[in-house]
Order: C-alpha cells, then structure tokens, then sequence
C-alpha cells in the first residue's frame, strides 16, 4: 500500500514564463466588451514531477527577453518581460533542461513555446492537428515554426486525442480545440489538491471565462464554444479547479514557486 501511494504522488509547480503588457485588450473579445482597455496576462508554464518522469507544459516567452529591461515588442502594443528565465527557475530545483523528460505545449501561440527549442532531450508530445495547422503554406498568423524547429530531431509521440501521459490516468491531456485547431488542456488529480485542469488559453481572465468572450484571433469560434461547454461540465462534474494560465489572480493563488501543489 505505501508503495502505491509513493507511486501516485505529483508535484506541480508554477513557473514564471514572463508577463504581457497590452495596450489595447481589444482583441480578446470579438464582441466589443474590451476596446480601449489596456490589460496585464500572466504567462505561467508548469512542471509536473510525476514518479514515471518530469513533464514541463508550456515554456514561457522565451529566456532571451530576459536581458532586456524594457522587454521585447512581441507585436504592436504587446510588450512581453520576462523577469526571471526559466532556465534558473528549474535551476532552483536542481535541475537543468535536460533532466526534462517529456515536453507538451497546450498550443503553438509564441508564449507557449518561447523556450521549447531548449528541450533538445526530452520527448515531445504534441497534437498532430495543431502540427498540420502550423505547417500550412503560408503560414498562419501569429505562430513561428523555428519557435519548435527541435521537433525535427527530438523524440516526437504525435496525439489526436485526449491523451493519458503516464498512463495511470493522473496526468492527461484533453482536447479543446477552437484557439488553435490542436488546442489543449491538462488534466490533473493531485493526491492532497485534488483535481486540477491547466486551461491553457480556453479563457485569458475570469472576465471572459464568466461573459464566453472569444477572442478574435480563435481559429474557430464554434469550436470554442463547444471546448466552453466541456470543460464546464468537466469542471461540474469533478470539482476540478480551473487555473487559466493567463490569469493574474490564478497564478497568483497558486503556491509560489519553488513551493508547490501535491
Ligand atoms: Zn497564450
């Protein structure tokens, strides 16, 4: 039994992938409700240390920002800072990007995969929709395919649907499409937390999780709505605790790092 229990223990940890000023949150309702706004997003990533390996989700605007004060223009009205790289964060545990053994992003959107080239060893998992999406000719706004050019060399498991990582049904991945096409979510059941869903990008605040704003540059607002609705039912039906990634307050309310969930 102490065995079993060992075995079922999960650390998760929040790590700091930077923050994103914008000048205008105009953009993230495609209803109206923000123009003229300005608006802060938290950009969090996650390491989970599972007895079977240690997963990171999400990687951050990228460590390169870190050495400039003023941040980097990541597109007009958009300044994204990155006050301490994910490299000394990890480092912090006593660890380095190579200790990582499994690499998923919850999406390709440039702050999801800023420092994802740094995982040269660990095996990705990634979303074969969101690939083919990514590799259309020309290609579609917003994303950058050298931003995970290290697919092409590193250990790649490609998925098409929810997706149990470890395989004990503690860590999965859950499709919820309508961000990006390949847009996704983690699942979580912590021994003394509880259950936990990382939502990636399927609500920026509370304001749009509570009003279903959709952003205008969603590749499917359908699909959105619909991903809405089964992550709510989900969320009903588990008492899961939703934590938006972009969400000040969420992170926020998590323990601060090196602290951690169980
Ligand atoms: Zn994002």
């Amino acid at each position: 039994m102490a065995q079993e229990k060992r075995e079922s223990s999960i650390n998760l940890y929040v790590l700091d992938g930077g923050v994103i000023d914008i000048a205008d949150m105009d953009p993230f309702s495609d209803t109206g409700e923000y123009r003229g706004h300005p608006g802060r997003l938290a950009v969090s990533c996650f390491l989970i240390r599972h007895p079977r390996g240690l997963l990171v989700w999400d990687a951050g605007l990228g460590d390169e920002i870190a050495s400039s004060p003023n941040g980097a223009e990541l597109a007009p009205g958009f300044i994204g800072r990155v006050p301490t790289p994910l490299e000394a964060q990890i480092g912090t545990l006593g660890l380095t990007f190579k200790d990582i053994d499994l690499f998923a992003p919850s999406h390709v959107h440039p702050d999801h995969v800023g420092n994802a080239n740094a995982f040269v060893h660990s095996t990705w998992v990634l979303n074969r929709r969101e690939m083919e999406w990514l590799d259309q000719n020309p290609t579609p706004a917003g994303v950058n395919p050298a931003q995970i050019k290290v697919r092409e060399t590193a250990t790649v498991k490609l998925i098409e649907d929810n997706f149990d990582v470890f395989g004990d049904g503690t860590v999965r991945i859950l499709q919820i499409p309508g961000h990006t096409p390949g847009h996704q979510a983690l699942s979580l059941k912590l021994e003394k937390a509880g259950p936990i869903i990382l939502a990636g990008d399927l609500f920026h605040s509370r304001h749009n999780l509570e009003h279903r704003c959709i952003p205008v540059f969603n590749t499917s607002r359908a699909e959105t709505l619909a991903s809405i609705d089964r992550m709510q039912r989900i969320v009903a039906n588990t008492g899961a605790r939703l934590v938006l990634s972009h969400a000040m307050e969420d992170v926020e309310a998590l323990p601060k790092f090196p602290a951690h969930l169980d």
